[in-house]
């Protein structure tokens, strides 16, 4: 490995590696090279009671850059494709629709909306933003509609939102409704109560094996109320950043916090982010796998490496102790998406689209109460100055 680029490693494996580490049995499809491989989707799931099947491996498009990709996941049997509005500026959208173009009807969309803090919703604002989405992926109703990245539950209580959305139930432009968290201790608590039954049809949340623990009766209580659970961030940081000291583990540590997530029976689905097809073919074959006691050997190995300087994502306890309400998650998150992530333009745009106040603009002057707070011992205002600089364009 060390004479090897971590390209070209990942090129050889549809024809070396490949074959040990996937397993060899059944059909042979063709890799993007025109390679001979196996690989496919071994499980598919309930989605709640969407009444739709869906992959264990689902596909996140937040960095996509060409169609391609997307279609050859479909073809190795990924069937839910997740986007946003504002993923690349529309772009993320617009490759999905060209990607499913054909197949439209044999795959599942998801895509959000983002309704910033203190932003005013407004019901025709929500239809237009629909509108162009449902332009852009070359469809005239998308399968799933999220709100993206609810914190609190005010937005669920918006009357706006509310209505938009149910009429969009409706018409039939939208199948099921839900949100995507990053505060999962509140939100998964809280969407289960009986006034938000006709929305919460489907959460996608952050669960791994770094932080997952602590919310799994809170995902038990959705599972069992019939809300359909996709799990991101499965990985806990764990790409190119935070796996450079994993030189011969860059594989199988992806496949072991995928089986990890996927071991817990009320995990519907996990969602994995897919830029190309090296990725698709790691993650496509963690599909239908069991957890490995050298699986959990290798997450404890992961666990002691990065436990001081991984953010938890389902953390905000130094928030409360931050005198200028910056948005210490939201700028740990973008700074994973561009270092460990790699994922550059994605962060970009996050970071671009947080509200100046919420940036971390008084730091400098500041004791570093969030710091101090922090209880997993990370330097959060030198990261915060340092993730500042790096996304500020
Ligand atoms: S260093 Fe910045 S983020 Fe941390 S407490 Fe001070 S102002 Fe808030
Ligand atoms: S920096 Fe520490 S306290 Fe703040 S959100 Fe991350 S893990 Fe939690």
């Amino acid at each position: 490995m060390k004479s090897m680029t971590r390209r070209k490693f990942f090129s050889g494996l549809t024809t070396g590696a490949a074959g040990m580490l996937f397993g060899s049995c059944g059909k042979q499809r063709q890799g993007p090279g025109g390679e001979k491989h196996d690989l496919k989707i071994r499980q598919y799931n309930q989605l709640g009671k969407t009444g739709i099947k869906t992959s264990d491996i689902t596909f996140g498009a937040g960095s996509i850059n060409t169609p391609r990709v997307i279609r050859y996941a479909f073809d190795l049997g990924v069937n839910i494709f997740d986007t946003a509005a504002i993923y690349g500026m529309g772009v993320s959208e617009e490759h999905i629709g060209q990607g499913l173009k054909g197949v439209r009807d044999k795959a599942c969309i998801i895509t959000k909306q983002r309704f910033w803090g203190g932003r005013k919703a407004s019901k025709r604002g929500i239809i237009k933003v629909l509108e162009e989405s449902l332009k852009k992926l070359q469809t005239d109703y998308v399968d799933g509609l999220f709100i993206h990245s609810l914190e609190t539950m005010t937005l669920l209580n918006n009357e706006e939102i509310r209505s938009a959305y149910s009429q969009f139930k409706k018409e039939g432009k939208v199948r099921f409704t839900g949100f995507s968290t990053h505060s999962e201790k509140i939100t998964l608590a809280e969407c289960v109560k009986p006034e938000y039954e006709d929305f919460v049809d489907v959460v996608m949340f952050c669960y791994n094996h770094m932080e997952g623990r602590t919310i799994e009766p809170l995902i038990a209580n959705m599972r069992q109320k019939g809300i359909g659970t996709m799990a991101m961030k499965t990985l806990a940081g764990g790409k190119q950043g935070n796996l450079k000291g994993f030189v011969n583990e860059q594989l199988s540590y992806p496949q072991a916090a995928i089986g990890w997530v996927l071991a817990n029976k009320h995990i519907d689905c996990a969602i994995l982010s897919m830029d190309n097809f090296s990725l698709v073919e790691n993650y496509v074959a963690a599909s239908g796998k069991k957890l490995k006691r050298t699986d959990l050997a290798l997450l404890q190995k992961y666990r002691d490496a990065v436990s001081n300087s991984y953010c938890r994502v389902t953390c905000t306890t130094c928030e409360g102790f931050c005198p200028h309400k910056v948005a210490i998650s939201d700028i740990m998150r973008c700074a994973m998406y561009y270092e460990d992530y790699g994922q550059q333009k994605k962060a970009i745009d996050h970071y671009t689209a947080l509200p100046f106040t919420h940036k971390p603009i008084f730091c400098r002057s500041c004791r570093g109460h969030c710091t101090h707070a922090c209880p997993y011992g990370l330097q959060v205002k030198e990261k915060l100055l340092q993730t500042h600089m790096l996304l500020t364009v």
